[in-house]
């Protein structure tokens, strides 16, 4: 049905010396729901508007259900797109809007009044389908908008950021009314969002891009705990994951992260990947998330070898916890910790740095070592 292929496609738009999208490769399988995610400009529109025809293809070839579809016009692709901006017509009601493609697309009166009432039903917007859009709120506009794509039954639902216009709560609301949507329909989503919780949380798969090219592409649990590089460790994940520059020593057949305040052994797991790494181990970047710089005392009992001290700068409540940005010589340690910790900005603590959740990366080209040495590790 809507699966979705890509194979080595490029943009090179007129006028600009670089590709905005570089070697997009990917396989879409029937039913996922994709979600490509990056910082604005990294080339996530300019895909989606590719498959959608909206833009032509530079390089490479597009195929829809095993259709070859870059020259197929974007009406006879039999997909429906969701935009950031609504894209409604004013003049005409909420179901003439609803009502419209399928009126284009030659469907029967009755199978048209049937689809829209059904769509109206899912997305509770039935008491104002005699409406128009400009009697509507921005959250309201935006379901009208999912219900004209959802009456088509295309094959593959295209979103472009169709949250962004949103205020913080409605957002939230609307995320997971799209994602039950999905769970109910069943049907191929393809999904654009600069917003890494949006991805994190609706995505079966995740496309991470920057500067037009793919980064990595993982379940979102797995692109959290198992980063190919520092852009996708960095960009997943809130607070930041922290990055700390320093050295790879071996002592004694032993690892050890180094800089000038710490000296942390690197447990014997990372070995393989180590040993085997193509890079310069004088230097890398450690990566520790928040939630494995600990201060409670049972932590630093537990991992008393991997104990640094540093000077609290902030704190920061955020209601379930407490994030604690910690000063050691010029490197900040954002902590995560318990909502009610005794601790305040200008207290000494010691922090323990969990080195068994630790990453490395080749501070040259940003590559996990992991994934340079063994890619299962
Ligand atoms: P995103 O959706 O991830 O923010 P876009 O796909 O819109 O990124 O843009 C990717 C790159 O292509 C950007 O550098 C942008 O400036 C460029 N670009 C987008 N549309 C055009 C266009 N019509 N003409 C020239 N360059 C464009
Ligand atoms: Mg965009």
């Amino acid at each position: 049905m809507g699966s979705v292929a890509f194979k080595h496609v490029y943009k090179y738009y007129k006028g600009e010396a670089n590709p905005s999208v570089h070697d997009f490769h990917l396989d879409i399988d029937d039913g996922e729901f994709l979600v490509m995610v990056g910082p604005s400009g990294c080339g996530k529109s300019t895909t989606l508007r590719m498959l959608a025809g909206l833009e032509e293809v530079s390089k490479g070839d597009i195929y829809i259900d095993g259709r070859f579809i870059n020259y197929v016009s974007p009406k006879n692709r039999d997909i429906a797109m969701v935009f950031q901006n609504y894209a409604l017509y004013p003049n005409l009601t909420v179901y003439e809007n609803m009502a419209l493609g399928l009126q284009l697309h030659k469907v029967a009166k009755h199978e048209i009044e049937l689809r829209v009432n059904r769509a109206a039903k899912m997305l509770e917007i039935s008491h104002f389908l005699n409406k128009r859009p400009g009697q509507l709120s921005g959250g309201q506009k935006q379901r009208v908008a999912l219900g004209r794509a959802l009456v088509r039954e295309p094959q593959v639902f295209l979103m472009d950021e169709p949250l962004s216009n949103l205020d913080a709560k409605l957002r939230t609301q609307t995320r997971v009314e799209i994602s039950k949507l999905h769970s109910e329909l069943k049907t191929t989503m393809v999904y654009v969002t600069h917003d890494q919780t949006e991805a994190m949380t609706m995505g079966t798969r995740i496309v991470v891009m920057k500067d037009g090219r793919i980064q990595q592409v993982a379940p979102p649990q797995q692109l959290y705990d198992h980063p190919n590089n520092m852009f996708v460790a960095g960009f997943i994940g809130t607070p930041q994951m922290n990055f700390i520059e320093g050295s790879i020593v071996l002592q004694e057949g032993q690892f050890f992260f180094e800089n000038k305040r710490w000296l942390l052994r690197i447990p014997d797991h990372f070995n393989r990947a180590l040993r085997s790494a193509k890079t310069n181990l004088r230097q890398v970047t450690l990566g520790i998330r928040s939630e494995y710089v600990s201060c409670e005392p049972w932590a630093l009992e537990q991992y008393a070898d991997w104990r640094i001290s540093a000077a609290v700068d902030t704190r920061e409540p955020m209601g379930s916890n407490t994030f604690l940005y910690a000063r050691s010589g010029d490197d900040v340690l954002v902590c995560r910790t318990e909502a009610h910790t005794p601790i305040q900005p200008g207290d000494r603590i010691e922090l323990a740095i969990r080195m068994d959740k630790a990453h490395f990366f080749d501070r040259e080209s940003g590559l996990s070592l992991a994934v340079q040495g063994d890619a299962t590790s």
